[in-house]
């Protein structure tokens, strides 16, 4: 049974949250997932391990030196979504590309595949690597279609180690694959688990049966037998995981026997002492063996062996250093320039180049986000009981983090000469980074795609702060995939969009257009009231949401009326001087 949670459905987030809270040491809480606290002093490929939750210390756990540099974590069992995967690997990128390595499971190839697309649509390098080691969900003839179970963590091991020692994007790509292609994995389960706040177990075994090849999420196993004795049951381990002994293998395996959630260690010990003699009598040597719980399944009660035929290159990256939440190898602070990489430093990117026209105009930029922050922040707690009332409650804590962050951000860009594309650059990227949930990847990457149509050398004409707005909007639509009508926060930032854009053509001042679009941009927040939720949190609970307005368009419309107030004192001010 699982038998701490509050809210069965925050189970996931709030074990993320604590798990944050207790290893913030070594990891950092971002939208989507973690990332490790300290960032590479020189650009580092970035593994994203990922899947859903339910695992651990599996995927969230293995992040750390010498491991994984993040972790996409999904709702229990769930892939996560592409957004999520698209935050965490921002967060993650230090300009050497991200890879997503993952089990085989339809939902994740869908999930990261598309973040993948976003990533390299904006340049960055970005490669999946999958995992395919469990032999029973699929014939020899057919490994391409093979689930990944326990041997994601000596892949991932492999690559993350790869990462560290500063490889390239292809070389820990293709030392990924080589890890998989040589990676076999049978599981076994004696009893299913229990979905917090569930009654049953997902499954349930007869008494005195187990099911052979089980997945980790409960999937039906090969077939169903009598419960063996502990010997019997390593003897079959080992004879099915070596009749797959991939072609050319050599003597020398990593070796993981793997408890499920609710498998004793001494338990594992006792089949260890079958397993260990009897790979041995095969001839093989065993380096480095793991024998406890690295991936597991909830509270399911079940053991799996994951053997991988090493060769040197292998070798190596398996038994090199690690330290992450859930599993720690040999002495960090022994790996080659640790303490440089190990210190918090921000990554030293190069600064474009920027005139002063441009800096002129990031620093109005930075005034503006000031005006945002105190309008957030005098509405903080009106936004979250509007969320409350349909949502999580959390958008104006959400939006509170994210303008600090990101005028903290805009400050420092500005204080290094910036341009305004850089400055929103660096705004929306804290933004995205610190906010969490929804609208916070939304804006952090609307502030992003609104810095690069101003660029970071023009001095923009009217039409072009317009059509930057317009790119804003159009990076949500994308991004979010909300049309107007869905009850999000698209409702009032199209029709402001096009209302600064129509106002501009038909002549108005920039403040003038932007005070009417504002308007229209506040009506059109207060009548999502009207609207259920298509899109969002929300969603789930569209009855209890009529007759209250959309929480990301009530705070969308504060934001672009203090603004507009702001665009118009300095239009005074101006005219005064
Ligand atoms: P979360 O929904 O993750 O808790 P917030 O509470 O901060 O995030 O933000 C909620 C707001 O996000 C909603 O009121 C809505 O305006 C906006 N939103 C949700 N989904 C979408 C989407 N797909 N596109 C645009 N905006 C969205
Ligand atoms: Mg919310």
């Amino acid at each position: 049974m699982t038998r701490l949670f509050n809210d069965p459905a925050d189970f996931a987030d709030e074990a993320l949250a604590g798990f944050c809270d207790a290893h913030q040491n070594l990891v950092r809480q971002v939208p989507g997932g973690v990332v490790r606290r300290a960032r590479p002093a020189a650009p580092r490929v970035a593994v994203l391990a990922g899947g859903g939750s339910g695992h651990y210390p599996a995927f969230a756990g293995i992040v750390g030196a010498g491991f994984a540099t993040g972790a996409v974590v999904g709702n229990i069992f769930t892939s996560p979504s592409a957004q999520q995967a698209y935050s965490v690997a921002k967060a993650a990128d230090s300009g050497a590309g991200v890879i997503f390595t993952y089990g085989n499971y339809a939902g994740d190839v869908l999930n990261f595949g598309m973040a993948s697309e976003r990533l390299a649509a904006e340049g960055i390098a970005v490669e999946n690597v999958l995992v395919t080691d469990d032999i029973a969900s699929a014939p020899v003839g057919e490994i391409e279609k093979r689930r990944g179970i326990a041997g994601d963590f000596i892949v991932f091991k492999v690559m993350g180690a790869a990462a560290e020692a500063g490889e390239n994007l292809a070389e820990v790509v293709r030392l990924g694959r080589k890890a998989n292609d040589n990676t076999r994995t049978i599981g076994t389960a004696f009893q299913g688990c229990t979905f917090p706040g569930a009654d049953d177990r997902l499954f349930s075994l007869e008494k005195g049966t187990m099911a052979l090849g089980l997945g980790i999420h409960g999937e039906p196993g090969l077939y169903d037998t009598t419960m063996p004795t502990a010997i019997e049951l390593g003897r079959e381990l080992v004879e099915r995981v070596l009749v797959e002994t991939p072609e050319g293998a050599g003597s020398r395996i990593a070796v993981l026997l793997n408890g499920l959630g609710s498998s004793k260690l001494e338990e594992l010990f006792v089949l260890w002492r079958t397993v260990a003699p009897l790979l041995r009598e095969a001839g093989y040597t065993l380096v480095a063996p793991e024998v406890g719980e690295l991936v597991t399944s909830l509270d399911m009660a079940g053991v799996s062996l994951t053997i991988t035929w090493l060769d040197d290159e292998l070798e190596q990256l398996w038994v090199a250093a690690a330290e992450t939440p859930g599993f720690r190898r040999g002495s960090v602070a022994a790996m080659s320039a640790s303490a440089a990489e190990n210190a918090d430093v921000a990554i030293d990117d190069q600064l474009a180049d920027s005139t002063e026209e441009s800096r002129a105009l990031a620093e109005r930029c930075h005034a503006a986000l000031a005006v945002v922050r105190s309008t957030l922040h005098d509405s903080e707690s009106m936004l979250g009981d509007l969320d409350a009332i349909a949502g999580d409650g959390d958008h104006g804590r959400g939006m509170v983090r994210g303008i600090d962050a990101a005028y903290a951000g805009a400050a420092a860009a500005v204080e290094r000469g910036a341009g305004a594309a850089s400055t929103l650059a660096a705004a929306g990227d804290a933004w995205g980074d610190r906010a969490g949930g929804t609208s916070g990847v939304l804006w952090g990457a609307g502030l992003r795609a609104l810095g690069e149509t101003l660029g970071d050398t023009e001095q923009p004409s009217a039409e072009t702060m317009a059509a930057a707005v317009n790119a804003f909007a159009d990076r949500l639509l994308e991004l979010g995939k909300a049309e107007p009508g869905d009850k999000t926060m698209m409702d009032a930032i199209v029709p402001f969009a096009e209302g600064l854009d129509d106002g501009i053509r038909n002549g108005f001042s920039f403040p003038d257009a932007w005070i009417t679009a504002a308007a229209v941009a506040v009506r059109a927040a207060e009548d999502t009231a009207a609207l259920r939720p298509k899109k969002g949190r929300a969603r789930p609970l569209a009855e209890k949401s009529l007759g209250t307005p959309d929480p990301g368009a009530t705070s969308f419309g504060l934001i672009v009326t203090a603004l507009g107030r702001h665009l118009a004192e300095s239009a005074t001010q101006k005219d005064n001087s």
